[in-house]
């Protein structure tokens, strides 16, 4: 069985939607046709000529990228320079590329998530947070004999969730009346007859984001032909959604300590680090990519240390002033996200197409040193 372009952007807007991007970010489908069928998907953090050869080579005609290809205007597709040789080559290739950049970074399951779990911090929280995830309510009725079932269906498209609690719902029991008209098949009645049926009206909550698959699945389970629901916006408000993590260690440890152990569990070859390395560590904000105008943020947040990338020489004396230890790993260490992608696109789309996890190393930077 095939899978269309559509189907692999509708899972990668599932895991990580793009009502949690930045405004004006340049994200989703930036080159190819979303009709096209799938034959493989190479996930990477970039993508360069060497990648593109590396899609070509294992017959992946998908990319997805967490950096766009397309973030300033094109000015022109020279094939006398990388640039436009890399878009000559995707165009003649038919390979398509995807894009999920602060959507991803700000994914439940995405960059920071993936960065603080390797490090293994708790009680994460969001960092830097721009929007409120919005809740709808759901009500519709039922007859009694697929209550259930209904009630399962929206639960596992995501609806039902209130803090940690799933299938949170409401439920009660009345009498619905209908009149099957002209051209109707009902599921129960007859036509011109009015109808009256036990019927049971489910009311549940749900985040706006996922408003479309839980209606679907709604629908699907329902067994009438024509479905009574109401779905209304809430004033409540939802979850924090944004970028960076905050969290904190299983315990105490020093600068020192904790940067070996960063290094290490991001199999970095070297990082830089401000603060004293005797100084105490314990809650640690992170956020993978250019962190630098954030470092007010981190410090207001309570972290101890703050890791990110792209630390320029006044970001770091400022952060030195305010008593904020800092951690640059380097923008390149996003690339952990890769292979987490890989995993949730791979179990999503199943055994018809393969997902890669690229293997070029597009770190342009060196270390040399003990
Ligand atoms: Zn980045």
């Amino acid at each position: 069985m095939s899978i269309r372009g559509v189907e692999l952007i509708k899972a990668m807007n599932h895991y990580a939607p793009p009502s949690l991007a930045v405004d004006n970010d340049r994200i989703g489908l930036q080159v190819g046709d979303p009709e096209a069928e799938v034959k493989g998907v190479l996930v990477t953090l970039d993508v360069n000529e060497e990648v593109v050869d590396e899609a070509i080579q294992r017959n992946a005609n998908w990319i997805i990228a967490h950096h766009a290809v397309i973030f300033h205007p094109l000015k022109a597709v020279r094939t006398d320079q990388p640039a436009g040789r890399m878009f000559a080559k995707l165009l003649k290739h038919d390979i398509n590329v995807y894009v999920a950049h602060t959507n991803l970074d700000a994914a439940d399951e995405g960059v920071n998530v993936v960065l603080a779990e390797k490090l293994g911090l708790q009680h994460l929280r969001v960092l830097i947070s721009y929007r409120e995830e919005k809740l709808k309510k759901l009500v519709v009725t039922v007859p009694v004999s697929h209550h259930e079932q209904v009630l399962d269906a929206v639960c596992a498209a995501g609806a039902g969730w209130i803090g940690k609690y799933s299938h949170c719902t409401f439920n009660v029991e009345g009498t619905g009346t209908f009149m099957p008209r002209e051209g109707t098949s009902p599921f129960i009645g007859q036509q011109g007859e009015l109808e009256k049926v036990q019927e049971i009206r489910l009311e549940t909550i749900l985040p706006d984001h996922l408003q479309e698959q839980v209606i679907q699945a709604m629908l699907a389970a329902h067994p009438y032909e024509e479905v009574a629901y109401d779905l209304y916006p809430l004033e409540l408000k939802g979850k924090k959604l944004g970028f960076g993590r905050i969290g904190q260690l299983p315990e105490q440890t020093t600068l020192l300590d904790f940067a070996r152990t960063v290094k290490q569990s991001y199999q970095l070859d070297g990082l830089k680090a401000v603060g004293e390395w005797s100084n105490p560590v314990r809650r640690v904000a992170i956020l993978g990519g250019s962190g630098g105008r954030y470092i007010h943020e981190a410090k207001q947040a309570g972290a101890d240390v703050y890791i990110t990338g792209d630390i320029d020489y006044h970001t770091a004396q400022e952060a030195e002033a305010i008593g904020l230890n800092l951690l640059d790993v380097g923008h390149h260490v996003e690339h952990h996200v890769v292979d987490r992608v890989r995993h949730i696109l791979q179990r999503q789309l199943g055994e018809a197409v393969s997902v890669f996890a690229s293997r070029v190393n597009t770190n342009p930077f060196r270390f040399i040193g003990g």
